[in-house]
């Protein structure tokens, strides 16, 4: 097993995206060219769990997801650069022909299992997990998102940058990146979550459960903004694809539909309102997850950018 893709400070740059009145300003933070497959926050998760797994000597590494996730493509990459067999467990029905999420994590060698719905919500039950030894032997276990004690210390190094912000802003689907840039923050700044689903009440009780079983006090004041989910996970809107394709002409930056594009509507939604007072400085994280624009192009028939 070799661990080489992650034996990297992590270093990703940071860029002025524009000015608006009062002073306010915007940049990013690019983790999404942390590394090509890997990509993002999914980088940041994996880290210390393969880590974890290459210490413990497993030879595979069993996670959940969704059809489309970030996750499991990123699992099954980093399997695959760091020798270690991989197994992907799907919610619901594996669709044939593959869609491009799983047929690139199949190319890696993951093996993909579909359970049904109702089996995917006995995803952290240990009797559960006892059948899945039973038949695929032993694994070490990333939970679905990859949100564990250990993806908050990899995400709190998202927060090792040199340079003093006001507002730091991320995408959430499990909460996991942003309760662990809430461990590595100190407590100048403010963190805004802007989930991508709709009905995310249930996100603050999570990310305070991440948060306490890692083990971390953080005093960094944080809120969730449930404004910008456009319908729902992966729903998109004619105007949020405007948006992604706007932002692209404009900047020469790239997001994606269900993550980083509508947080960053919500950010310039927020700028407009008058919701930051003057002066602010604001860093957006760009989670990455590009990987998943295939996917949401062949689901609703469009193209992005
Ligand atoms: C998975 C993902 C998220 C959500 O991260 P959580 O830690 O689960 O909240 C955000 N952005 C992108 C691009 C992702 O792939």
């Amino acid at each position: 097993m070799s661990l080489e893709i992650f034996d990297n400070p992590g270093e990703t740059p940071i860029q002025f995206v524009e000015s608006f009145p009062g002073n306010i300003k915007l940049y990013i933070k690019r983790e999404d060219l942390i590394h090509p497959l890997v990509s993002g926050n999914k980088w940041r998760k994996l880290k210390y769990n393969m880590i974890e797994a290459h210490k413990m000597g497993v030879s595979s590494v069993l996670t959940f997801g969704g059809a489309f996730s970030n996750h499991i493509y990123a699992t099954a990459a980093a399997g695959a650069a760091c020798g270690i067999n991989t197994i992907g467990v799907i919610r619901g029905e594996i669709l044939e022909p593959l869609n491009p999420t799983l047929s690139e994590a199949s190319g890696w060698g993951m093996k993909l299992v579909s359970i049904s719905r109702q089996e995917f919500k006995k995803k952290t039950d240990g009797a559960f997990i006892s059948v899945l030894e039973a038949k695929y032997g032993n694994f070490y276990l990333i939970p679905e998102g990859g949100s564990n004690t250990l993806a908050l210390k990899g995400c709190a190094e998202i927060a090792a940058i040199s340079q003093d912000f006001d507002y730091w802003c991320v995408s959430c689907g499990t909460g996991g990146t942003l309760a662990g840039l809430l461990s590595g923050l100190s407590n100048k700044e403010k963190v805004l979550g802007f989930p991508a689903i709709k009905g995310g009440e249930f996100l603050e009780s999570d990310i305070k459960s991440l948060l306490m079983n890692a083990k971390v006090k953080s005093n960094v004041p944080w809120e969730l903004i449930h404004e910008y989910h456009f319908g729902g996970y992966a729903k998109i809107t004619k105007e949020l694809l405007d948006f992604i394709n706007d932002f692209k002409t404009r900047f020469r930056i790239l997001l994606d539909p269900i993550y980083t594009g509508k947080m960053m509507f919500g950010v310039l939604d927020m700028i407009k309102q008058g919701y930051f007072p003057l002066d602010s400085n604001i860093l957006a994280i760009h989670t990455g997850g590009l990987q998943g624009i295939t996917g949401i192009e062949e689901k609703y028939g469009i193209k992005i950018k």
